[in-house]
């Protein structure tokens, strides 16, 4: 009776801590994951991230260089997905900046001051177009002149595109906004502007032009909410559409504007018409993409989705 009772005095804390064990074991386990598509991207190229994680909280991605200065940064929002251990599955889009050196980088992942997880990259070569552009005396004053509405309006521009929202409006790949093929500028040109009293400037080329007549019917890239469509000093009448968090489409120097800012549109939905307002030599439309923040090559958001959930999945539960 009394070596009973020892035993099972004995035998109780060790069946506890076993199924503490047992109940707490796939946390143990389980590792948060995190994947990065593509790992050999391009200046200019939309990076898509997938993480699967029991931790709760906000996460943010940084893409740092081999000096470990950060390049940029994009924020976690739900996929309202599990992995196969449970874990929830998040995902944060942002896009190298065209100026990146090539070479190894690193994406790093932080959830408040902590460090979640790690993945090398290597940023490659990428070559872009020097383009030299003579300005009139109009064009010299939309650039040169200091204008308190103009330093408003960039302000106004920056704080809506660089808002990682929650809402996946567009998750497949982009249409062009035109019919036309006929480019004037590219993405990531090198420019040199030319003033007329003879200094000049250089600047990056943040979309592609499309040299099309005035009037030529613009439409959306993809499902999304317009969330901005006005005049706008330097870049004309301009619309801009969110289609995922911290992704937006921005359609610059129109004739006419046919959508109201709250509107809800489709891929293929008008916006307007094309045209030469703003600081522009010529009729042509100036299309943009911006990825938390940054300039991403509007071409490789045709060529493929950036928010695919399926493939986003299958690549962490590898
Ligand atoms: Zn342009």
């Amino acid at each position: 009776m009394y070596c009973h009772k020892r035993f099972s005095r004995l035998i109780f804390p060790v069946v506890f801590v076993l199924v503490l064990y047992l109940n707490t074991g796939i946390f143990l386990h389980a590792q948060t994951r995190l994947v990065v598509l593509p790992e050999n991207p391009l200046p200019g190229e939309p990076v898509t991230l997938g993480l699967a994680t029991f931790r709760s909280g906000s996460f943010r991605a940084v893409l740092l260089n081999s000096r470990g200065q950060r390049l940029t940064g994009a924020v976690f929002f739900d996929l309202g997905l599990q992995d196969k251990n449970g874990q929830a599955v998040k995902a944060a889009l942002l896009a190298v900046p065209s100026t990146a050196a090539s070479g190894s980088a690193l994406i790093r992942v932080e959830g408040g001051v902590e460090r979640i997880a790690e993945i090398p990259v290597t940023i490659g070569n990428r070559e872009f177009i020097f383009e030299e552009i003579a300005l009139n005396q109009e064009n010299t004053d939309l650039r040169i002149l200091t204008d308190p509405k103009k330093v408003a309006e960039s302000e106004t521009l920056w704080r809506l595109i660089s808002q990682t929202g929650t809402d996946l409006f567009a998750p497949g790949p982009f249409v062009p906004p035109v019919t036309s093929t006929r480019r004037t500028s590219f993405f990531g040109d090198r420019r040199v502007f030319r003033y007329v009293d003879g200094s000049s400037e250089t600047s990056i080329h943040a979309g592609v032009d499309y040299g099309v007549p005035r009037g030529t019917p613009v439409t959306a890239c993809a499902p999304g909410r317009v969330v901005l469509a006005r005049p706008r000093i330097v870049t004309g009448n301009s619309v801009v559409i969110e289609h995922l968090p911290g992704v937006y489409s921005l359609y610059y120097h129109l004739d006419k504007i046919g959508v109201d800012e709250g509107a809800m549109v489709n891929a293929r939905s008008p916006l307007g018409e094309s045209g030469s307002t703003g600081l522009s030599t010529g009729p042509h439309l100036h299309w943009e993409i911006r990825v938390a923040g940054e300039n991403a090559d509007p071409d490789v958001l045709v060529a493929r989705s950036v928010l695919d959930k399926a493939l986003i999945l299958s690549k962490l539960n590898q």
